[in-house]
Parts: structure tokens; C-alpha cells; sequence
């Protein structure tokens, strides 16, 4: 069986999550939220975390700030100011199991997503590091990324969709997106893709190699 698995990147957000999790709710979806410590100041964005954990989704760490990927990020305190400081704001709202999904690029995987120092952290914090073998961009067209969508999860046994509960994304779709799934026979999962997790409870699973850049060389001019 085909397997879809969905996740929600860059909320919580006050006007849009709520909506998002009325949709899985009535439809019995259950998917992954990588949430911004940025957010977690916010009360509201606390109590979303908590309501979509008692409802049953998984919620992971996205970043603090989202703004310098890991692997570009100069700044000797990055990881403690970017994936600790997330940690410490969702301790109290996710007893469960740490996730990580690194940012970076509209979705493009490369050596801009994690750092040396962040790879020491995610190991020595028994994360899982979470990556996707999908991105629609609904938040280029929130219109026309379930074709795109359901034309990914129908060329693979297993996707892992990034999606976004941000203003002007996913929302709109992702009713019908959900009901065009189902009608294709293909069935909504809450695990994930071994080729899309290459760190598993801090054990290196993948090739790091093709993840990692290294700031301050990269900064170095090249001409
Ligand atoms: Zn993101």
C-alpha cells in the first residue's frame, strides 16, 4: 500500500493551526507540526502545541528563528541559540521522543542544512533528524500544490509531505488534498521514510555527508 505521511512546518500560528487541526481532526489524519521556538513566546502558540499533542500528532523542532541554515550559519552559538533554546521552550509542551527538522533553501536538500556542531547535538540529545521527500510549496501556490502532491505520493512507496500552517499555504487544499488521497487507495502513516530520517534517537542512520557544510569555511570569499 502507498503510504503518506504529512507534516506542518513554521507554525504554530494563531489563525492558522487551529484550522489545520479542525481538518485532520474531522478526518482522522494524524501528522508530524516542526514548530519555531520564535513562536513558543506566544501563549496561544503553546496551547496549539498542546492541542494538537492531545489529539495526537507528533511535534518536532524547526529551528529557533528560521532564518540562517544551520550549515551557513556563522554564528559560534548557532546551535545553542537555534535548536537548544527551541528544546528548552517544548520540553514542557512534547514528552515524547525529540525530533529535528532542519530548514533551509524552499525545501532543497543539501550541505546548508546541518552544521558539524548541529550533528554533534542531535547525537549526543538522541534526536531524530527529519528531513521530507516532498515539498508541494504551498506557500508559493496554495492552490496547485495538492497535484503536485498527490503526484509525488503516487511515484513513491512512502512520502513524507512538507507543508506549512502559516497564512497564505496549505489550508485552503488540504481538505481535498486529504479526500484525493484516500480516494487514490493510498494510506495516511505517521511514520517516516527510512531515507528521510538519517539520524534516529542520535544513531547516524545516513550519509551525513550530503548534510553538512561548514560555516566558516563557507564564508570564506571565493573569488
Ligand atoms: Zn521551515
Amino acid at each position: 500500500m502507498t503510504r503518506v505521511a504529512l507534516s506542518f512546518d513554521n507554525g504554530p500560528d494563531p489563525d492558522v493551526t487551529p484550522a489545520v487541526l479542525d481538518v485532520l481532526r474531522d478526518r482522522g489524519v494524524a501528522a508530524q507540526f516542526y514548530v519555531l521556538g520564535k513562536w513558543l513566546a506566544d501563549p496561544r502558540c503553546r496551547r496549539l502545541v498542546e492541542r494538537a499533542r492531545d489529539e495526537g500528532h507528533t511535534i518536532g523542532n524547526h529551528s529557533f528563528g528560521h532564518a540562517v541554515p544551520l550549515g551557513e550559519d556563522p554564528r559560534p552559538d548557532a546551535v545553542a541559540i537555534e535548536i537548544a533554546a527551541t528544546e528548552a521552550l517544548l520540553a514542557p509542551l512534547w514528552p515524547g521522543a525529540r525530533r529535528f527538522r532542519p530548514f533551509g533553501g524552499g525545501g532543497v536538500i543539501g550541505r546548508h542544512l546541518l552544521s558539524p556542531g548541529a550533528v554533534d547535538y542531535l547525537v549526543a540529545h538522541r534526536y531524530s533528524c527529519i528531513l521530507w521527500n516532498s515539498v508541494p510549496r504551498d506557500w508559493i501556490d496554495p492552490a496547485g500544490w495538492p497535484a503536485r502532491a498527490l503526484a509525488d505520493c503516487a511515484a513513491q512507496d512512502h512520502t513524507l509531505v512538507v507543508l506549512h500552517d502559516v497564512p497564505g499555504a496549505c489550508l485552503p487544499g488540504l481538505p481535498g488534498f486529504i479526500d484525493a488521497v484516500r480516494a487514490a487507495g493510498f494510506e495516511f502513516v505517521c511514520d517516516v521514510p527510512a531515507a528521510c530520517a538519517p539520524i534516529v534517537d542520535g544513531r547516524i542512520t545516513g550519509d551525513l555527508a550530503a548534510l553538512v557544510g561548514t560555516p566558516a569555511i563557507a564564508r570564506l570569499p571565493t573569488a
